[in-house]
């Protein structure tokens, strides 16, 4: 046997912690142990007869795996199952590419005429029937994005949702929706429509704030200039007090951040932590105010510290971790308003860059551009030889298939890097065990 090569040991004072990245485990020696390992780490078989328990614990963490293990082969078998598993299918379906807001920054052109025809609605259905009649199947997501998913809402939105509803009814499957949604449309009587549907929980919803009133307007605003702050943070307190999640992202730049102070106090007014975890805020970098990432950072904190500090739950810190994107596994697809499929949602919709057809039949017909983004999920030789495999992985398929160089390492990182991103990962396992 041998020590896994994802194992590492980190001095943390009087106590050891030893790693375990393949598992994301940590475990804590004291000295002794410490010593014992630290000694027999070229030949971990001899613990055996030193320290029976500790060596049937190290083996048992497979922390100690055969001389010949390929432990990156099992690991990407592992990843793969979990990528196949039949018994979850979710589809992202842009019902529009329209959108009633003129975002500055938004990547999407809003091009009016790109609403869903009924043929391409009913192809959708067909695919749920068809994905719901494969007995293996125990939940199935249909989510809503765009352009500005409600505004096809009783087109679109509804009927699907309602058929799916029903193809799930006869063998239980669990209907799970969400939706990425300006807020604007959101209103009490989608609400209510939404809450009618036998979904396995409400809906969840992820709505935007550019900052505080005035810069939020100045930023979201309608096609005549309408404001929007107001009406969307009335309905994000309404679909929380209906039981629904609502994921608010709040888009940062440097010269917006510190207006989130006020946000803060809007949120308090309508007294939104007592939701509590119905409601999460996640902060997000505008990429286009480029260069001031280091700069904001200080005051960045600042405004999360206050909203943690008020009772809200505010998304992950955490970045050294394997990041996967519903775009990595064949069990998901992004299906856009005229049939197109893709698999990522950032980037444009556009046929040239489809990833498949769906047909009216409800068939799905995929192309090659599919087939490389589900090749290059697993095979850089860099990866598969690297010691952080299973908390890098080098990021989502999207960015494997625009990487320059699909046989170095994606990130340019240096053994040393490594150490250091391995560490922040301990440090973040170990600040989120003291959370709970
Ligand atoms: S860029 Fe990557 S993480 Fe983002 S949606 Fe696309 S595949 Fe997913
Ligand atoms: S991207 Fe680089 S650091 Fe990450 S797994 Fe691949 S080789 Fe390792």
């Amino acid at each position: 046997m041998r020590l896994s090569k994802y194992v590492s040991t980190h001095p943390d004072g009087r106590r050891t912690l030893l790693f375990n990245a393949a598992g994301e485990q940590i475990f804590v020696l004291e000295p002794e142990l410490a010593e014992l390992l630290a000694r027999h780490a070229g030949q971990p078989d001899a613990l055996r007869d030193v320290h029976p328990t500790f060596y049937e614990q190290l083996y048992r963490t497979q922390c100690l795996v055969p001389d010949d293990a390929d432990e990156a082969e099992d690991l990407v078998a592992r990843w793969k199952a979990q990528d196949d598993d039949p018994s979850h299918f979710g589809i992202t379906i842009n019902p529009t590419l329209a959108c009633n807001l003129r975002c500055w920054y938004c990547y999407e052109e809003h091009r009016a005429g790109t609403v869903i025809s009924d043929t391409t609605r009913e192809a959708i259905c067909r695919l749920i029937a068809a994905r719901t009649a494969d007995e293996r199947l125990r939940s199935l997501n249909v989510s809503f994005f765009g352009g500005e998913p409600l505004l096809s809402f009783r087109k679109a939105v509804l009927p699907i949702l309602q058929y799916a509803a029903e193809a799930c009814a006869p063998r239980q499957v669990r209907l799970y929706s969400n939706f990425t949604t300006n807020g604007v449309l959101l209103t009490d009587e989608v609400l209510e429509a939404l809450d009618a549907l036998p979904l396995a929980k409400p809906a969840t919803f992820q709505i935007t704030f550019d900052g505080y009133r005035n810069w939020h307007d100045r930023v979201r605003y309608g096609a005549n200039r309408e404001p929007t702050y107001d009406v969307i943070l009335a309905h994000v307190e309404a679909a929380l007090r209906r039981g629904h999640e609502v994921f608010v992202r709040f888009n940062y730049t440097f010269d917006n951040i510190l207006t989130f102070l006020d946000t803060l106090g809007d949120f308090n007014a309508r007294h939104l932590a007592d939701y509590g975890n119905l409601l999460s805020v996640k902060f997000e970098h505008v990429w286009q105010d480029g260069g001031t990432r280091e700069a904001v950072q200080p005051y960045l904190v600042q405004v999360r510290d206050a909203f943690k500090a008020d009772g809200y739950r505010v998304g992950t810190d955490n970045i050294h971790y394997r990041h996967v994107c519903y775009a990595d596994t064949p069990q998901h697809l992004v299906i856009n308003y005229n049939g197109d499929i893709f698999k990522c949602t950032a980037r444009d919709f556009v046929s040239a860059q489809r990833e498949g057809v769906l047909h009216d039949d409800g068939s799905v017909e995929l192309n090659d551009v599919y087939e490389r983004r589900m090749r290059l999920r697993y095979v850089n030789p860099a990866c598969l030889a690297c010691k952080i495999l299973p908390i890098c992985n080098g990021g989502c398929s999207q960015s494997k298939m625009e990487a320059a160089k699909q046989t170095e390492c994606y990130r340019g990182m240096s053994e040393a890097d490594k150490d250091a991103y391995i560490k922040a990962r301990v440090e973040e396992i170990v600040k989120q065990t003291q959370q709970v």
